[in-house]
């Protein structure tokens, strides 16, 4: 719609209104223009190898001809943007059935987990389902509180025992009041503890016991939180994550407020884990199921 297209655009401006820039006024490709473009995307944290992936089948077009203007050069950048990004353009589809979809999420703190949490459930909701949040981050106080705040907001019913409890006994609480409503979908906070990984693969495996003794394929999805603003970083973050919990899909949030919405191409290019949704502001409906076309298209216009 033309409404998500303008809001991705005003978040993905910072990223790429230089690229867009880049070709405006001009007729003939130059060059240094291709040299340009490569700091440009490298400026917006697409990573090298997805740069290179980029520069080398553009530099590789224009010596066999096949880039006669600009807009040949801007169409086929267009090309090489979403082939990288169409296979990790997979949305989440929760299948028809009478057990609960179980989403585990996992993320540093602050990457926006919760409010992702809480976005999910006001959007599975308005497709239908009716939605249990589980308080697995009893870690902090103010992770079950706000967690309860959004399960206000959304009239969501949210599980949750005091601080210090065992996360995996909350969520085991949760399913069974999921299975005992008829719930179509749990989502389920966890502590996201890098520095101790140890502990949290171990919190994840005892949370997926408990939850697979009841359906074998639960956790349906772990969802990792990604913050689009911490840049490189967020690599790094997968790439931990991904060893301590078999991650299935990426929530990337704060695309609205950062010029480094780039980032999603280096995730798509070294993980290949299927970007699910991102996060475009703090409100309610500011998640957006991804898109490769509507990303690109929003990330040049
Ligand atoms: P958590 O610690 O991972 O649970 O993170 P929170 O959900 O508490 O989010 C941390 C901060 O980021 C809060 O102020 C959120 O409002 C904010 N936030 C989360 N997602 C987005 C987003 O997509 N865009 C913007 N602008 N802010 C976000």
């Amino acid at each position: 719609s033309g409404g998500l297209f303008s809001r991705l655009r005003r978040g993905l401006q910072r990223t790429g209104s230089g690229i867009g820039q880049l070709f405006l006024g001009r007729k003939q490709i130059d060059a240094d223009l291709l040299e340009e473009l490569e700091t440009l995307l490298l400026m917006a944290d697409v990573g090298v190898e997805a740069t290179t992936r980029i520069i080398d089948d553009l530099t590789d077009r224009l010596k066999r001809n096949q880039l006669t203007d600009i807009e040949a050069l801007q169409h086929a950048l267009r090309e090489d943007m979403r082939s990288i990004l169409e296979p990790v353009s997979q949305p989440l589809t929760i299948p028809a059935g009478d057990k609960p979809f179980v989403i585990l999420t996992v993320g540093v703190n602050g990457a926006g987990k919760t409010t992702t949490i809480g976005k999910l459930a006001e959007r599975f909701k308005s497709e239908g389902h009716s939605v249990v949040l589980a308080a697995g981050d009893t870690f902090r106080a103010a992770a079950v509180e706000q967690l309860q705040a959004w399960g206000e907001r959304t009239g969501t019913p949210v599980i949750s025992q005091p601080t210090g409890a065992d996360a995996a006994s909350v969520v085991y609480d949760a399913h069974q009041a999921a299975l005992a409503r008829g719930a179509t979908v749990l989502i389920a906070d966890t502590a996201g503890r890098l520095h101790t990984q140890g502990n949290l693969m171990e919190e994840l495996r005892k949370i997926a016991r408990v939850l697979g003794k009841q359906d074998e394929a639960s956790p349906h999805e772990v969802l990792l939180v990604l913050d689009a603003g911490v840049g490189q970083n967020a690599l790094a973050q997968a790439e931990q994550f991904s060893q301590a919990a078999p991650v299935s899909g990426i929530a990337m949030t704060k695309l609205d407020g950062t010029a480094k919405g780039g980032i999603v191409f280096a995730l798509a290019q070294r993980f290949g884990v299927p970007v699910r949704f991102i996060g475009i502001g703090e409100g309610v409906d500011d998640l957006r199921p991804f898109d490769a076309e509507a990303f690109v298209d929003a990330l040049l216009a």
